[in-house]
């Protein structure tokens, strides 16, 4: 669930091709076998089924065409009946279905649209309206594939990291806040990870900002490479990260931040300055079973305990209670970035 900081920006929904799939219902076999060599002709790819039932089963399945022209009157199924029921099936991407009818009546046709049709088309119609009505389809979800193309690239800019492609910090304390509600209810701890570089400053300094960038990538994979799916890793700062780690218990949480602090230090990084050894220092803190945890009290207790690895040396791993936290909450050793 958690992992969708590893995903890039969303893609494009649909594709041009998949709106020149056309799912054709018809249970005239003449009238079928025309409508399809005239899409054929066209140059879509049609998928011709006699019954509306069939018809049905095709849009549930997850490539199922986005165009579809429906005969009304349909065995099992009716046309108008398949598209009510589409029009339910909201987790699949839209459909533009053109509906034919024998009944050329204004009642008849407003209860199609009303129904969920975007269009109709009386029979016997016209080939080259036929065209254009489908043209006309093909247009409308072109547009509204773009809409939601835009809207998911604002939704990734909105939670996660331009430069690590993490989650950025209000959406890492966001599902903080969650995961520490779904822990209380399921009687479990969960640890919270504060790490930051160690003097960053001076490899920035000695190597340009460009390396110190790529570096702040290869940490992002390393980080990520050792935790579960599920777990948050979040960029809470300039070279500070912030991990979420649901269900798990101190001692394994101590041991997981070690063995994050030692994947970041075994090896040297190639970075575009050369072969670079980055170091880190990791504050823990874990919320307790017994006591609601506050996720800002959590924070802090992980923020005094890298401040204490600070203190004993850098590249360490150190602890701290979510209740220490409280105690010492007036002198915030360690200012948390906006
Ligand atoms: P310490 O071991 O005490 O943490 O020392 P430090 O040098 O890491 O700490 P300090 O807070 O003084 O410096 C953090 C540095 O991180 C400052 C800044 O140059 C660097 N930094 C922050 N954000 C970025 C970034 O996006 N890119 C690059 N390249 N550097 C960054
Ligand atoms: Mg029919
Ligand atoms: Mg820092
Ligand atoms: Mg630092």
């Amino acid at each position: 669930m958690r992992d969708m900081a590893k995903s890039g920006l969303p893609t494009v929904p649909a594709s041009d091709a998949e709106s020149a799939r056309v799912l054709v219902a018809e249970d005239d076999p003449l009238s079928r076998r025309v409508v399809e060599a005239l899409l054929r002709k066209w140059g879509y790819e049609v998928l011709a089924v006699s019954d509306g039932a069939e018809a049905w089963r095709v849009f549930q399945a997850h490539d199922a065409p986005r165009l579809a022209l429906l005969d009304w009157m349909l065995p099992s199924l009716d046309g108008v009946e398949i598209c009510r029921r589409v029009r339910q099936n909201t987790d699949h991407p839209y459909v533009y279905i053109v509906l034919l009818t024998a009944v050329n009546q204004k009642q008849h046709l407003v209860t199609a649209l009303d129904t969920g049709a975007d269009d109709y088309l009386v029979k016997p119609f016209d080939a080259s309206e036929l065209r254009a009505r489908l043209h006309v389809g093909r247009r409308i979800l072109a547009a509204q594939d773009e809409l939601i193309l835009a809207r998911e690239t604002l939704r990734f800019q909105a939670t996660h990291d331009p430069l690590t492609g993490l989650w950025n910090h209000g959406e890492v304390l966001r599902v903080l806040e969650q995961e520490l509600a779904r822990a209380a209810r399921a009687r479990q701890s969960l640890a919270v990870f504060m790490l930051d570089l160690d003097h960053f400053k001076l490899l920035n300094d000695r190597l340009g900002h460009l390396v110190g960038d790529a570096l702040l990538c290869e940490v992002s994979h390393r980080l990520t490479a050792c935790v579960r799916p599920y777990d948050a890793v979040g960029r809470y700062g300039g070279e500070e990260f912030l991990v979420v780690v649901p269900s798990i218990d101190a001692a394994t949480a101590l041991a997981l931040a070690r063995r994050i602090r030692d994947s970041l230090s075994d090896r040297p990084m190639a970075s575009p300055g050369g072969p670079v050894t980055v170091t880190a220092s990791i504050g823990v803190a874990v919320s307790s079973i017994e006591e609601p945890t506050e996720p800002l009290a959590l924070v802090r207790a992980a923020d005094i305990a890298l401040y204490r690895a600070k203190e004993a040396g850098r590249n360490r791993v150190e602890s701290c209670l979510a209740e220490e936290s409280v105690l010492e909450a007036p002198n915030q050793p360690h200012a948390s970035p906006c």
